[in-house]
């Protein structure tokens, strides 16, 4: 049996075209994981070391895991996903398992990305006393796999987290999440492209003021202007239960009071 509740390799579904704002971390995505993994004969013949793995950080819902997905399915690469606190909870020697069994799924795979989200549950200071057990066992497995990756070809660690000030840092040895991404809240631009995106199968009145919406939501991040798009949604029903369209009003007044949860400390 699995030590994992759910481990799937899958193909996700999401292209570039359903993501706003992010156009400047697709080709640094695509030179870190594109390239290793399916051109691995080119690294070879110039001889430079392809990276085995990445770390994307930056505030939370601010596309990390939506761009880490769009580059699999564009560039038909598989997609492994596994949260970093899944890995704890275990028994003794169950969590060590699991990361084997992760990484054995992902070589069966390849060319595979293997996403762990929340890695910051696993690499917080090691000599915490707490916590140390289990963490240290699953930090040590997973350097364990990756320093062996050199044979396992096919195979790129994706790592996200929000919290890049208390990761471990034998995770970021070279030959290990060796390239640093920084993924931060969209721009003005960036904002108005989220928006059309999120808009593009609400039925809206015409001529809604994009522009003006990306100005008053300055700090969302792209989770954020998700939520006030369904919002706007919400408060036309309320007007009106068997509401046509939403109207420019009910996004602007959903941008007034939109949530803005990126605080100073978490942007670069
Ligand atoms: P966390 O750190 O909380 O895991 P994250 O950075 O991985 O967040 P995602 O999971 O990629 O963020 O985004 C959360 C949700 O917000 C997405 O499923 C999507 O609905 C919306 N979203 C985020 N960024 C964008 C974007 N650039 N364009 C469109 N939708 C977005």
């Amino acid at each position: 049996p699995s030590a994992l509740r759910s481990l799937i390799v899958e193909t996700p579904r999401v292209s570039w075209s359903d993501i706003g704002g992010v156009s400047h971390i697709r080709e640094r995505l695509r030179e870190a994981i594109e390239w290793p993994l399916l051109h691995p004969e080119t690294f070879a013949r110039l001889g430079v070391q392809p990276t085995k793995g990445l770390l994307l950080y930056g505030p939370p819902g601010c596309s990390k895991t939506l761009t880490a997905k769009a580059l699999a399915t564009e560039s038909g690469i598989n997609f492994l996903s596994v949260k970093g606190p899944e890995l704890l909870n275990k028994y003794v020697g169950e969590s060590e398992r699991a990361v084997r069994e992760v990484f054995a799924k992902a070589r069966a795979g390849a060319p595979c990305i293997i996403f762990f989200d929340e890695i910051d549950a696993l690499g917080t200071a090691r000599n915490d006393d707490r916590t140390s057990g289990a963490h240290e066992g699953v930090l040590t497995s997973m350097l364990n796999e990756m320093d062996g990756i050199q044979e396992l070809q096919g195979v790129i660690v994706v790592a996200a987290t929000n919290r890049p000030d208390v990761m471990d840092s034998a995770l970021m040895r070279p030959g290990r999440l060796d390239k640093i991404l920084y993924v931060g809240p969209p721009d003005a631009r960036g904002r108005e492209e989220i928006l059309r995106i999120r808009t593009r199968h609400m039925t809206i009145e015409a001529g809604i003021d994009f522009a003006l919406l990306a100005q008053m939501t300055e700090g969302c991040s792209g989770a954020e202007l998700t939520a006030m798009c369904q919002d706007a949604a919400t408060l036309a029903m309320r007007e009106d239960v068997n509401a046509p369209y939403v109207s420019r009003q009910h996004f602007e007044k959903a941008a007034k009071h939109v949530r803005k949860g990126i605080t100073r400390e978490m942007v670069e």
